[in-house]
């Protein structure tokens, strides 16, 4: 029993070393941490998508710390801008989708912690349940069932001069399922239409599902956009990074406190 546990705990300590790379030095805190979140939200009790909700309070911990310790909050266009001059300890928030509770439950905070953050916003958002799109049997219906942001609260948000607009496409296409000439719809429509409709210049995308081809990437840049951010993991170096295929910091609703803590620090394999 006694030698069952201790195998227990020294797999654990395994598996999360591996995970975590404790041990390595933090990677260099001249590269810009890129965070990625979706909901601010409790998580629920048996919800498939729990990851994407990190709670109000777990979010203002964040934020706590992050300005305790001297980072600085910067938006993707001003990220984009000041490559190769940013401070150390340089983030940037980015809000995926366009979720309600970005305005009831982060813009409170993000005002408080004098903190920015880029919106990635899905035009046509209402009454899609994009889940399907990347495997058929998430049709839970779970995130179509979420408040999504009206266009008035995305006006609201904006006038706070805390969030940034970026594109997430037109419907949360899965370019991975769809033509060039669809690709190329989502990527200009998109972008046409949120800088029509909140008189804001739209620089930044998100590939929805962070899925794409090689290829598509050229279409980013004929569609406009200077900037565009994946779901890969990792951490990058300002001056040598492609803009159009950023990774990001998963921040997870499912992580632990210290597991936040060595994500912002960096230094897994495969991060530079
Ligand atoms: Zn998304």
């Amino acid at each position: 029993m006694i030698v069952a546990v201790l195998l227990g705990v020294f797999l654990g300590l395994v598996w999360f070393s591996l995970r975590y790379a404790w041990w390595r030095p933090a990677l260099d805190y001249r590269y810009p941490r890129i965070l990625m979140y979706h909901m601010i939200a409790t998580p629920r009790p048996g919800a498939r998508f729990n990851g994407l909700r990190v709670s109000p309070q777990r979010f203002e911990r964040q934020l706590r710390w992050l300005s305790a310790r001297g980072w600085r909050s910067f938006t993707m266009s001003e990220l984009l801008a000041r490559a190769g001059t940013l401070p150390e300890k340089a983030f940037a928030i980015t809000l995926d989708d366009g979720y309600a509770d970005n305005l009831l439950q982060a813009l409170p905070l993000l005002k408080k912690y004098r903190c920015k953050a880029t919106l990635y916003l899905v035009v046509d958002r209402f009454d899609r349940d994009w889940s399907t799109q990347r495997k058929k049997y998430h049709d839970e219906g779970e995130l179509k069932g979420e408040a999504k942001l009206s266009d008035q609260q995305v006006r609201e948000l904006l006038e706070s001069g805390c969030v940034e607009l970026g594109s997430h496409s037109m419907t949360h296409a899965n370019f991975l399922c769809i033509e060039s000439a669809a690709v190329r719809w989502e990527l200009e429509e998109s972008r046409r239409e949120l800088e029509k409709r909140f008189a804001v210049s739209v620089s930044s995308f998100a590939y929805p599902f962070g899925l794409y081809r090689p290829e598509q990437v050229e279409l980013v840049k004929q569609a406009g956009y200077s900037s565009a951010v994946t779901t890969r993991e990792g951490i990058e170096n300002a001056d040598s990074w492609q803009p159009l295929e950023l990774r990001r910091i998963k921040i997870s609703g499912k992580d632990s406190w210290l597991a936040f803590l060595l994500r912002m620090r960096g230094g897994r394999r495969g991060w530079r």
